[in-house]
């Protein structure tokens, strides 16, 4: 089932999601229709706090995305990240790889049609709980590493209007605006 997005302004996207100890019935659902609505969508990344869950979930998929690479490794070798996508993560966590930081474009689907410069690690290690409750645990870089930034960021409530400098956020001040207004329109 397609689910709504919530877009900037709604409180649920402030809320820090909680655990999720038990993979139950309604949350393999909640799993599916998340994957169904970030594919329609045609975004990268989903965070539960998107459909107005606060919960520590997060959907990925990095496959279609080709003139933006991303790299994947599992226990040291090198896999092709399109034969784990879409990722599902539960209670994820992330540790960098090295100092090295990277400037790239950013978007969200909470904010329609917004795209600013965002700094961030280059190359990470995460943790989470995979679909089936068992835990997973890879190296990643590139797009896929910066998903899955954007996307814990989301559940610690942390929007990407946040990480971005000074000077670019008060550029985008007015878009940013005008998605407000309409969400406090919707939410009145
Ligand atoms: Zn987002």
């Amino acid at each position: 089932m397609l689910l709504e997005i919530v877009k900037y302004g709604d409180p649920v996207l402030r809320q820090k999601g909680e655990r999720v100890e038990e993979i139950t019935p309604e949350i393999k659902q909640l799993i599916d229709d998340m994957l169904e609505t970030m594919h329609e969508a045609h975004g990268i990344g989903l965070a539960a706090q998107q459909v107005g869950k606060a919960l520590q979930l997060a959907t990925v998929d990095v496959t279609d995305v080709e003139d933006r690479p991303s790299r994947m490794s599992l226990g040291g070798e090198p896999v092709k990240p399109e034969d784990y996508m879409p990722l599902v993560l539960f209670n994820p966590e992330w540790t960098a790889v090295g100092d090295k930081k990277e400037e790239g474009p950013e978007g969200c689907l909470s904010f329609p049609e917004v795209y600013g410069e965002i700094e961030r690690p280059e190359e990470i290690d995460v943790t989470a709980t995979d679909e089936n409750g068992e835990p997973m645990a890879f190296r990643c870089g590139g797009l896929l590493a910066r998903a899955i930034q954007h996307e814990w960021d989301h559940l610690q409530g942390i929007l990407f209007i946040d990480r971005m400098d000074a000077f670019v956020r008060t550029e985008l001040k007015p878009e940013f605006d005008a998605i407000l207004a309409e969400t406090q329109k919707a939410l009145d």
